[in-house]
């Protein structure tokens, strides 16, 4: 089957026409994304009204051009899948309602797909994952562990009580002035900075627990700033040196216990834990990860980054993956600002 897929739920209008095969293989025909980081620089953070703004000028001709270069017509399509939720509703609606309309227009299926499922599919899509598996999902609006037992079947095991990490890394950035994105620009710089020279806290990590948080961590930054100022650039580099050598310490020590209780509570599946979202760009953490599974004994995916950042072909995957179970959804589905991945109306058995 083939399906489009349309992701707008936050600042990257895309859109993606994805073949899966009978035996469930999937092949990308064509993935544009469209990154809003201009229009919204000016701000230091996405403004929803422009983002919605944004997705109203550049979806057409994203899913224009989506089809032609995957040389297919809308009839040659079995179904379209938008991103129904979670994420700012004036995207999400505007993304959720041209899809409907072209599903409508053209008499096809449509799926309304949970933004977040389509993080948490796309290893099988890449690499062919099976179920079950561990997701760490770390992006600028979610860190989180999750269980994918199947198709609509997750199990939050924990996650940030405050701010994700790609939102710290882009709250460290602009404190420090880095601008955006944020999160590759404190990388870049940590790279010729002392890791030991500003003691920063590893909140939450005397505790067993699998939550994340990463609050405390960004204010301990700012602190550190606020006293070194003025910042020179070496001080700025230690910073954030010291920054992401607490955050690599904390994903890692979190990420071997959300292992262990995997082989605990599965000892009869391949231990496997995948990485989403777009701080899986992070090179420093992607090691630590590395390392955290070799001793494990278990198997890390990690997708190519494209396709761990927001984009159309996780959108249409997840629902080519629904289809395949026999599930879509009517054309009265409503757009979703939280719409959390273990919410029971994501179960294939609660099929309407
Ligand atoms: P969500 O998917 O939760 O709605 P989002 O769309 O903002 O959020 P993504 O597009 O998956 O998230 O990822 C963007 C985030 O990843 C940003 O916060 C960015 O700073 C972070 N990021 C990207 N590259 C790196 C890197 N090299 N190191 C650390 N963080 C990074
Ligand atoms: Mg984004
Ligand atoms: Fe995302």
């Amino acid at each position: 089957m083939k399906i489009l897929g349309i992701e707008t739920s936050c600042d990257e209008t895309a859109a993606s026409v994805v073949l899966r095969d009978a035996d469930g293989r999937g092949t990308i025909f064509s993935n544009i994304v469209r990154s809003q980081v201009e229009e919204h620089a000016a701000f230091g953070g996405v403004v929803p009204e422009l983002a919605a703004r944004a997705h109203v000028s550049h979806l057409d001709g994203i899913i224009a051009r989506a089809l032609d270069e995957a040389g297919v017509a809308l009839g040659d399509l079995d179904a379209i899948a938008a991103t129904a939720g979670p994420g700012l509703i004036g995207g999400v609606l505007v993304g959720l309602t041209t899809g409907k309309a072209l599903a409508a227009a053209a008499g096809l299926k449509f799926i309304g797909v949970n933004h977040l499922e389509g993080h948490a599919l796309t290893a099988r899509l890449t690499d062919g994952v099976e179920f079950p598996y561990l997701m760490l999902l770390v992006s600028g609006g979610h860190s989180q562990f999750v269980l994918v037992r199947g198709v609509g079947d997750y199990e939050r095991w924990g996650g940030t009580i405050d701010d994700a990490l790609g939102e710290a890394f882009d709250k460290v950035a602009k404190m420090l002035d880095l601008g955006l994105p944020g999160g590759p620009r404190v990388e870049a710089l940590a790279r010729s900075g002392d890791p030991r020279r500003f003691r920063l806290p590893r909140p939450l990590m005397g505790e067993a627990r699998l939550d994340f948080s990463f609050s405390g961590l960004k204010t301990a930054v700012r602190l550190a700033a606020e006293d070194a100022a003025p910042l020179t650039d070496q001080d700025a580099a230690d910073l954030c040196a010291s920054f992401q050598a607490a955050v690599v310490e904390i994903v890692a020590k979190r990420s071997a216990a959300a292992l262990a209780r995997f082989a605990a509570a599965l000892p009869d599946a391949t231990p496997t834990l995948v990485v989403a979202g777009g701080v899986a760009a992070n090179r420093a953490i992607a090691a630590a990860l590395g390392a955290v599974a070799e001793k494990a004994g278990a198997r890390l995916v990690v997708p190519p980054i494209a396709l761990c950042t927001d984009n159309g072909a996780m959108i249409a995957w997840a629902g080519a993956e629904r289809l395949a179970l026999g599930r879509s959804d009517g054309l009265d589905l409503p757009a979703r600002p939280r719409w959390p991945l273990d919410d029971p109306g994501m179960r294939i058995s609660h099929a309407a």
